[in-house]
């Protein structure tokens, strides 16, 4: 598959972002307009440039308003269109992007749009140039790719063609299939976007929403399916307008993208291998290689059975232990050759690192999942251009695969087993102490805040890499701003992830003190019996999160529970939630660094988090912070 992107998706001048482009290993690019009139480089320069990085400029875009309109307009276009063929001469470049007309079209009339559009196909054959013709989503009288295809298709002329963009293709719900019978040599262009599911005018949705495959909810593997059926074999180029992405990191936008690229192509294969007739007979054949479009494939990936560790990162440990005495962890050793403590309870593990933590507040710092193979997830991850973590080891110590997630969350990938154990806990010394609670707990849920600009990409991070489904988002109300919530999790519930985009008043308050982390993080650890469990913390001296009594009231409006139970609850500070799957119950600790824990019970097939109760953690911790 011949990759691309659109200079318009990313930040930075033109040479930024060409470099970028080449470094993240793009094939080609489109150079857009804007890009190029504010550029000094003059068009020479950027030929030049673009040889030098190896990059294709495959389309030059957009060439905007130019059919259906009246005869005179209709001369002022093409005098228009030829200044952009000359210069596209100048570039080295051979194929244009004419949008469907949204402003100046005043005639309704398919026969006066395909001669309009046939003069310009012959225009642009006298310089050698390819018309690639696309239905906008808001286009005045063509909205429809099938209705661009149509025209295309009348006028049947060498030099023009159709360039089939998925957000204006998605964004309508167009039925994807017709694609599949177009002619591949009327197909001159590919762009893919993806987009969250908004209600609102498609321009605006269009203009800032747009995402990279795989970061929104669009089917593109199936749209791209379709295309790789139709026989097309040219650049599928990325076309993303994001009011975030324009304002990151260059470079890491450019890698973000290209992961995006990959990971869509890998799905393709896949979508095209799920549905074809050979698989649907029950054979299995190399199905892709019938297609002149050759599709990469990466490594397997299946779902991670489970966390295999946490680790918190802290100078000073002294709370920390405090914290998971209290909450019925054990203290199984050091390690013995780091400065390093593992406390677990049941099959839950943390890791309390204090190398290399000077001076910082305690923070989740790294992940550990289970996996069938860690060199296969590693290997996937790596040519997802995920960055590998380096750690040092002493001879004899189990090796992590360990590679860097969007937030700097260090994430091993572990040798899972089936019973659950970790094979690296015997380089940690006899337990001390060992209080020995009963409990069969595990981590349930991690959540890890995200900064703003990373969001998306940690979205399709732990969806390409670790196979994580993302849920549909949620906003939660928080004294400061709503949170965004993004839950990544596995089918069958073993990992949970919690992505928090924290609003940026929290987050700007709470960087002047620590540049990495800035809001808070929690682990959340699951029990048999969490009564049980709150009663012996609280025993053993345990600051639970404080929660105010009106929420117990409005608990016993909504759920009319046994007085007995909501009085256990209120004394406890236990959270409650029950939907049609069942019922949770959970309770929060007070804050060290940025990091607290939460103890949850599942009863039932309680699938939740208990959204209902976030806002009242938000409100309590907020008041919090502000206290101190
Ligand atoms: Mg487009
Ligand atoms: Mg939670």
């Amino acid at each position: 598959m011949r990759t691309g992107i659109a200079t318009v998706c990313l930040s930075g001048t033109l040479k930024e972002k060409m470099q970028a482009c080449a470094i993240a290993g793009f094939d080609g690019i489109e150079i857009f307009e804007q890009d190029l009139v504010t550029s000094p480089l003059s068009p020479e320069d950027v030929r030049a440039m673009a040889a030098d990085l190896g990059l294709g400029l495959d389309l030059y875009q957009p060439f905007r308003d130019f059919d259906g309109v009246t005869a005179e307009l209709l001369k002022a276009n093409l005098r228009r269109a030829e200044a952009k063929f000359k210069l596209m001469s100048r570039l080295g470049m051979d194929t244009i992007l004419v949008c469907s007309n949204v402003a100046t079209a005043t005639i309704d009339d398919d026969e006066l749009r395909a001669s309009q559009l046939a003069q310009l196909a012959a225009l642009a054959g006298e310089h050698g140039v390819k018309v690639a013709y696309e239905a906008l989503a808001w286009g005045k009288h063509v909205n429809d790719y099938e209705h661009a295809h149509r025209l295309v298709e009348m006028v049947d002329h060498p030099n023009l063609g159709t360039c089939l963009d998925s957000f204006h293709i998605l964004s309508r719900d167009w039925d994807t299939a017709p694609i599949e019978d177009f002619n591949a040599d009327k197909i001159f262009f590919v762009q893919v976007a993806d987009a969250p599911k908004l209600s609102m005018d498609v321009l605006s949705w269009s203009r800032h929403y747009r995402v990279f495959p795989g970061e929104g909810q669009f089917e593109l593997a199936k749209f791209m399916g379709h295309v790789v059926r139709a026989g097309y074999t040219g650049p599928v180029s990325l076309e993303v307008f994001n009011d975030v992405f324009r304002q990151s990191d260059v470079e890491r936008t450019a890698v973000d993208a290209m992961r995006s690229l990959i990971w869509l192509e890998e799905q393709s294969a896949k979508w095209l291998e799920s549905t074809s007739a050979e698989a649907a007979a029950g054979s299995v054949p190399a199905s892709r290689r019938r297609y002149p479009m050759e599709l990469a494939t990466l490594p397997k990936v299946s779902e991670p059975a489970g966390f295999n560790f946490a680790e918190v990162k802290a100078d000073d440990t002294a709370r920390l232990e405090k914290l998971l005495g209290q909450l019925g962890f054990g203290f199984e050793g050091r390690h013995r050759t780091k400065d390093v403590q593992l406390w677990t309870m049941g099959q839950a593990r943390v890791i309390i690192n204090e190398q290399a933590a000077s001076h910082s507040e305690p923070a989740i710092a790294a992940l550990g999942f289970d996996v069938d193979s860690p060199v296969i997830a590693s290997a996937r991850a790596q040519q997802l251009k995920a960055p590998v973590v380096q750690r040092r080891v002493q001879a004899d110590e189990e090796v992590f695969q360990g590679i860097c997630a969007p937030d700097s969350t260090e994430i091993f990938l572990c040798q899972g087993s089936p019973d659950g154990t970790a094979a690296w806990t015997h380089e940690f010394g006899e337990g001390l102490e060992h209080p020995g609670s009963g409990n069969r707990a595990v981590i349930d849920h991690v959540n890890l805040a995200q900064p703003w600009q990373h969001f998306d990409e940690a979205v399709l991070f732990y969806t390409s890499a670790l196979a994580l489904e993302p849920q549909p988002f949620a906003e939660v109300p928080s004294p400061s701003g709503l949170v965004r919530s993004q839950v990544m999790q596995t089918t069958d519930g073993a990992v949970r992830l919690v992505l928090n985009l924290a609003p940026a008043q929290q987050a700007s308050a709470q960087q002047a003190q620590s540049a990495r982390k800035s809001y808070q993080e929690h682990i959340a650890f699951a029990v048999d019996d969490l009564v049980a469990t709150a009663r012996s913390a609280r025993d053993r001296g345990l600051e639970f999160l404080q929660i105010p009594a009106n929420y117990y009231e409005d608990l016993d409006a909504r759920f009319d529970l046994e007085p007995g139970f909501l009085a256990t609850l209120k004394e406890l500070n236990l959270l409650y939630d029950r939907d049609a799957d069942g019922e949770f119950l959970h309770f929060y600790t007070a804050t060290v660094g940025s990091v607290f824990f939460e103890m949850v019970e599942r009863r039932g097939n309680y699938g939740g988090y208990g959204a209902p109760n976030a806002p009242v953690r938000h409100a309590v911790q907020y008041d919090h912070l502000h206290r101190n």
